[in-house]
């Protein structure tokens, strides 16, 4: 089903821009930029990424930027927080893995978020993957290919 981005997008930030009111929720969106994604499961992946940018990240600027490439689409989740070691990052879309630090323990939370995150993406054809420097901030990147045609465009 395709739907539009930034509509969606910025109902997600909206809704914590009351929950953390210190904190500034931007997006870079292409107006009519359409997406190939389930509204709702697209809407939980970016709650769960938001989620994670709000509690985890102690960050001042969160953002929603996506774009078009040619043969994919590419819509990020950036903060500007604490990052993630390099050390936890291959762990961190496995179930009930956390960054073992005292901020996430007071936290609570199972570990399942980004888990279910990937797995939604990938049900799409997608894929979900981040890119963090610790002390700096973390982006986490949902790709989706732009199109399916089995084999190509003949004669193309
Ligand atoms: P649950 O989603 O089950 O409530 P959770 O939020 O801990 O628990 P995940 O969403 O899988 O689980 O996140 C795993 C861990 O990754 C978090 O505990 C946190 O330590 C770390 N993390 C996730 N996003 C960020 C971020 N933007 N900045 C810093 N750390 C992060």
């Amino acid at each position: 089903q395709w739907v539009q981005l930034k509509p969606v997008a910025e109902e997600s930030l909206q809704a914590f821009t009351t929950l953390a009111p210190e904190m500034q929720f931007q997006s870079q969106i292409p107006e009519e930029m359409q997406v190939l994604f389930d509204p709702y499961r697209l809407k939980q992946v970016l709650k769960i990424l938001l989620d994670n940018a709000v509690k985890y990240a102690n960050a001042s600027l969160v953002e929603i930027v996506a774009r078009q490439e040619l043969a994919k689409t590419l819509i990020e989740v950036r903060d500007n927080g604490v990052g993630i070691p390099l050390e936890d990052q291959p762990q961190l879309f496995d179930r009930f893995y956390r960054v073992d630090k005292s901020r996430s323990r007071e936290l609570g939370g199972a570990g399942l978020g980004l888990s279910i995150a990937r797995t939604l993406v990938e049900r799409q054809g997608g894929v979900l993957w981040l890119a963090s420097t610790p002390g700096s901030g973390t982006v986490f990147t949902i790709e989706l290919p732009n199109t399916k045609v089995p084999g190509g465009i003949k004669g193309a």
